[in-house]
């Protein structure tokens, strides 16, 4: 059986533990501090025998050097996407889209997700139920575009709005009270989006984490997931103009919107 840890980095970022219980071995979704990592391994008395890495911003690989160090594991293996493997610290293995990854007896998937970063990958765990979505899909919103373009990243997304409903979505940061903020100012009217901004908004209430969502809450919620509502369309089209309808204008526009809130 798989099981997902999740260890608070920094103020705002989301590391992970990826437990295949059977073996008691795990992976690391993205360090940035390694010290919490290794806690948690210990505390779950687990061995970490992989880093996967979704991209090369410090906040999600800051930690890799200082992580190895300590392992002092020759078999650690360390993941990240063959096209921007020189940015990711102590890479021992540049994954092709589709490739897939062992962590004990789990199987995992690399999926191509480029636009926040040109090298941008998530890893699906299809048994386990379970997508590691980094700085692309986050709850309630998405990453900003750095090396990419609209489009690019309207497709990342829906590779990833492909995977079935119950996907559990683990992502890079915990920022969701303030994208749902964004997103009710889009669709005062959707139902399924007023009742996840309460429950948003009680859990921080509490200091409790907001992940992980699922494909199916997003699909619901998410504006950049819902570039086909008619709601927003005509939210986001009140605001800029002249989209005339199209879905990419609509993507792009809400995304420029969203980068001034
Ligand atoms: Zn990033």
């Amino acid at each position: 059986m798989m099981r997902v840890v999740l260890i608070p980095q920094f103020s705002d970022n989301y590391a992970y533990l990826v437990i295949d219980e059977a073996s008691a071995t795990a992976a690391v979704v993205d360090v940035a501090e390694p010290e919490p990592v290794l806690a948690a391994a210990a505390a779950e008395d687990v061995r970490i025998v992989a880093i996967l890495c979704t991209h090369h911003h410090f906040d999600h690989i800051g930690g890799n050097e200082a992580l190895i160090a300590a392992l002092a594991d020759g078999d650690l293996e360390v993941f990240g996407y063959a096209g921007e493997a020189e940015r990711i610290p102590g890479l021992t293995t540049a994954l092709e889209d589709g490739q897939e990854l062992e962590i004990g007896a789990l199987r995992g998937q690399a999926i191509f997700i480029p636009a926040h970063t040109s090298g941008h990958v998530a890893y699906y765990f299809a048994a386990g139920e379970a997508v590691f979505t980094g700085d692309t899909l986050f709850a309630g919103g998405c990453g900003r575009i750095f090396e990419g373009d609209a489009a690019q990243m309207k497709a990342s997304l829906e590779r990833l709005a492909a995977l079935p409903d119950r996907t559990a979505v683990y992502c890079g940061h915990e920022y969701t009270e303030s994208n749902l903020a964004f997103a009710a100012t889009l669709e005062p009217n959707n139902a399924a989006l007023t009742e996840r901004c309460a429950e948003v908004k009680r859990l921080r209430a509490e200091g409790k984490p907001t992940v992980p969502t699922t494909i199916a809450l997003e699909k619901a919620t998410n504006p950049f997931l819902r570039s086909d509502s008619a709601e927003l369309g005509a939210s986001v089209e009140r605001q800029v103009g002249g989209l005339g309808g199209d879905q990419l204008e609509i993507f792009a526009a809400t995304r420029r919107l969203k980068d001034n809130f």
